[in-house]
């Protein structure tokens, strides 16, 4: 079965070292003089440093070798366009075309962030909109959209929490502890240690969920807040949440919902109701942003009415007149977390998602993710090596933890090299060694969008390999043999002194060999 999968490989030199002097990839056409006069005044008003001199020193090559180029490039890269990408809490899910086509449209693409308000009101109308929507899908009373990922989500709600203890309960000195499970994603210990906070880690019971008896003592007069995902990094739905938010309520703290695992739930519970204060939503996750590679996503932030004045400026608002407009008269601001609004193209896909989805269809999207993953959990956990530790008997959320142990103890064959071996099928891996308190992670997210089909053949792969590590280990320790790019050394790959991350780096390294 692994044998339908090859990817090509092509011996591809950087743009740079394709470059031809004096080839041109593209003839301008000429000018119109008045064009140029106004350019040239443009010109004449930067300050003469911030003025080019030299010519750039862009790749010379036609533009049918620039298409190639990265064509081949893309030949010799994985997408969820090309098939299965199971990766744990990212909620690679396929985002609808239509939803690019909408960003893409002019009247959104040419705005500039810095025009009038008066000459962008249908791009205020739809912010506007969108904060709305994204309140009533996670129970909140206002919403900015300002964070460009979800990480920038968490530290803007952690200072929302902040400014809280500042300005409401004047707590702020006393209150410096942030309870985190040991089950959470790494961004959240490390947004609340930005804004100042000692993280408190909260250990999880043999269920792999919050354990009450050890929150209720952590939780006290030094606990700022929670912060939490739900369903959590397992895939299981805290059960025990009311409580759980109660008690840290009980304890003069606020509870911070990371929201990177809605996926689970739009449209069937909300994390306002189950007495979160602060909530983020990745909309490249969950609403319709192709991400991977750092591109530009959204976390915007949903609060509570007693922590609304606290949100980033400007506000959006809808004027008497129903006009739209930003205002920065908010004494009360944390201030700017972010450029102008946000990422507006992220926000226009988002917003078209939520609108051809509505609440029926955003309440089926989370239904099926929640099928799939129980699908993949029932099979995978009876395939000979895996297992599926804690709560065996919950059902899972959006995705499935499963457990390497017995495969590497029987085999020597890691999770690592069962991830590895899985892209010789065509198949993106799944995440590895996430959550912590699982040994041997492989945390597998199916999202809504495969077919039975394709799980199937996810499932099969995963038989097989199991079957390969019992006959033939070293098959799959030394995979992945049917990509562009064999094994990698890990160490070498992310280490300062011999990664390339640049051309001007490549040939600083190249001077200093020759
Ligand atoms: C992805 C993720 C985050 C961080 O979101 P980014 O947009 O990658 O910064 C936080 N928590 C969980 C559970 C996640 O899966």
């Amino acid at each position: 079965m692994s044998g339908t999968f090859h990817q090509a490989s092509w011996n591809e030199p950087v743009i740079f070292e394709k470059s031809v002097e004096g080839v041109r990839s593209h003839v301008p056409p000429p000018v119109d003089p008045k064009i140029r006069d106004l350019l040239g005044s443009v010109d004449s008003l930067l300050p003469s440093e911030a003025r080019r001199s030299a010519p750039l020193n862009l790749p010379r090559t036609p533009e049918m070798q620039i298409v190639r180029h990265f064509t081949r490039l893309s030949q010799m890269n994985y997408s969820v366009t090309l098939g299965t990408y199971p990766l744990g809490s990212c909620t690679m899910k396929y985002n609808p075309l239509v939803d690019e086509i909408v960003a893409g449209m002019p009247g959104f693409a040419w705005l500039h962030p810095g025009q009038d308000p008066r000459t962008v009101q249908g791009a205020l109308e739809l912010m506007w909109e969108l904060e709305q929507w994204i309140g009533e899908i996670t129970g909140m009373d206002e919403v900015t959209l300002q964070p460009s990922a979800g990480a920038h989500g968490e530290f803007t709600g952690v200072m929302l929490i902040r400014e809280y203890h500042r300005q409401v309960t004047g707590e702020w000195d006393k209150r410096h502890e942030m309870i985190i499970p040991d089950a959470a994603h790494g961004t959240n210990p490390a947004s609340a240690t930005m804004a100042g906070y000692k993280v408190v880690v909260l250990p999880s019971n043999d269920e792999g969920l919050v354990d009450l008896d050890a929150l209720k003592e952590a939780a006290g007069p030094a606990t700022a807040g929670l912060m939490l995902t739900n369903p959590n990094t397992i895939g299981v739905f805290e059960k025990n949440i009311e409580e759980i938010t109660g008690i840290v309520h009980d304890a003069g703290g606020l509870v911070y919902y990371d929201g990177a695992n809605l996926n689970a739930i739009m449209g069937i519970v909300r994390p306002g109701d189950m007495g979160f204060d602060v909530v983020h939503v990745n909309l490249h996750k969950t609403f319709s942003t192709p991400h991977g590679g750092g591109g530009p996503g959204a976390g915007p932030v949903g609060v509570k009415r007693e922590l609304a004045d606290f949100l980033p400026v400007p506000r959006i608002v809808r004027r008497g007149d129903g006009s739209f407009d930003l205002d920065y008269d908010r004494p009360k601001s944390i201030g700017k977390v972010h450029g102008f609004y946000g990422n507006f193209g992220v926000l226009i896909r988002a917003y078209a998602y939520i609108y051809a989805l509505g609440h029926e269809g955003l309440r089926r999207a989370s239904e099926l993710a929640v099928l799939n993953a129980n699908y993949v959990a029932h099979h995978v956990k009876q395939i000979r090596g895996f297992s599926l530790p804690f709560s065996k008997d919950a059902p899972r959320m959006h995705e499935c933890v499963i457990s390497a142990k017995q495969l590497k103890e029987e085999t020597g064959v890691t999770a690592m090299n069962v991830a590895k071996r899985l892209l010789d099928f065509g198949v993106h891996a799944p995440t590895v060694y996430f959550p912590l308190i699982v040994e041997e992670a492989l945390m597998i997210e199916p999202t809504e969008s495969e077919s039975k089909e394709d799980l199937d053949r996810f499932i099969a792969a995963l038989k097989q390999i199991s079957e390969e590590a019992y006959t033939n280990p070293e098959l799959v320790k030394s995979a992945p043999h049917n990509t562009a790019v064999g094994l990698l050394d890990e160490y070498k790959a992310a280490h300062p002194t011999t990664l390339t991350l640049s051309w001007r780096m490549y040939q600083q390294r190249l001077k200093k060999t020759q």
